[in-house]
């Protein structure tokens, strides 16, 4: 037995929504990174983790299941994390399914829009794309998202960068986007608790708040069902760490980070990492299951 603290990690995506590791690349990944905890939380879906479980097992690396689920939210994106839960639950297995109906009703939307700003892609080609090698059939669950067809944009020269792709045609309010089908956050704090799960805000910076309006809405998450928040994540400065551990500290939630790591090379995110020097201990794992387990 080792030492050395645990390395933890609680934010991260497998090809099962937009990242490139499949879940057994992601786990090897991990564990060469010197992971020990994990969590998996692809987009609106749980079905990467049998294999990340089967796998994980194998490298002796903790696996916490997870997912992050969309809410609607005009002023920004309001993404809920949800940790330990069971991926077999009827009810959260029925409203995912119907979240993924309404991808697949989307998606060939947002390819007629793009064929009307002069962009020739296919839904084969996204999909093809979002499948990277895989057969479709292992990766039944899978959710194909915006950063796809930003992928299959920049490949076919329409524009430069993943970035550009949002700002010209994907992004809100832009030439070829087309709202999504989200749960209330409510639904979303719901489905996590349903399932056994512990809610966690993700990413509070991509709320587009500032901080007062922030604390004010946290509040509502609360009241809905929140317990965590994710102080610590690749997108924050040390002064978003600051505003958002006191959030944290006034409702007294339990402080959760990760790296948002999708592998995808659009930004040099590594596992593990949330932020120059920062390290989340194993106590925040802790946290979590205590606050599961006073639930009784
Ligand atoms: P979707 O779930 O289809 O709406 O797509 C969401 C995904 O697109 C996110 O997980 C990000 O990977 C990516 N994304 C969304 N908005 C932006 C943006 N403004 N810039 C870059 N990537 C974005
Ligand atoms: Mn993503
Ligand atoms: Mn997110
Ligand atoms: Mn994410």
């Amino acid at each position: 037995m080792s030492d050395l603290p645990k390395r933890i990690d609680l934010h991260m995506h497998t090809t099962h929504s937009d990242g490139m590791y499949s879940p057994r690349e992601l786990m090897i990944h991990c564990r060469k990174r010197k992971l020990d905890c994990i969590a998996v939380t692809d987009h609106d879906t749980m079905s990467g983790l049998a294999e990340c479980r089967a796998e994980a097992q194998k490298l002796g690396l903790e696996l916490i299941p997870g997912i992050e689920i969309s809410a609607r939210f005009d002023p920004g994106s309001l993404h809920i994390l949800g940790f330990f839960l069971d991926p077999r639950t009827p009810e959260l297995n029925a409203a995912l399914g119907r979240m993924q109906q309404a991808r697949r009703e989307r998606n060939p939307q947002i390819v007629e829009k793009l064929k009307k700003c002069g962009v020739a892609i296919s839904m084969d080609e996204v999909i093809k794309e979002a499948c990277g090698g895989y057969p479709l059939a292992t990766v039944a669950g899978k959710q194909i998202s915006r950063a796809h067809f930003a992928r299959v944009l920049v490949k076919k020269g329409y524009v430069k960068s993943f970035r550009e792709a949002f700002d010209r045609y994907l992004a809100k309010n832009k030439t070829a986007y087309v709202p999504k089908a989200a749960f209330s956050s409510q639904e979303a704090m719901d489905m996590i608790r349903k399932a056994g799960g512990i809610a966690s805000l993700a990413h509070p910076k991509q709320m587009g708040l500032d901080p007062d309006e922030l604390e004010k809405e946290v509040g509502r998450l609360v009241a809905e069902g929140l317990e965590a928040i994710e102080v610590y994540s690749s997108g924050h400065d040390p002064r978003d760490n600051e505003i958002y551990k006191k959030i944290a500290e006034r409702y007294g939630l339990v402080v959760t980070g990760g790296s948002d790591f999708h592998g995808d090379g659009n930004s040099d995110v590594e596992v593990g990492f949330m932020g120059a020097g920062i390290s989340l201990g194993y106590e925040t794992v802790e946290a979590l299951r205590m606050r599961l387990s006073c639930r009784g």
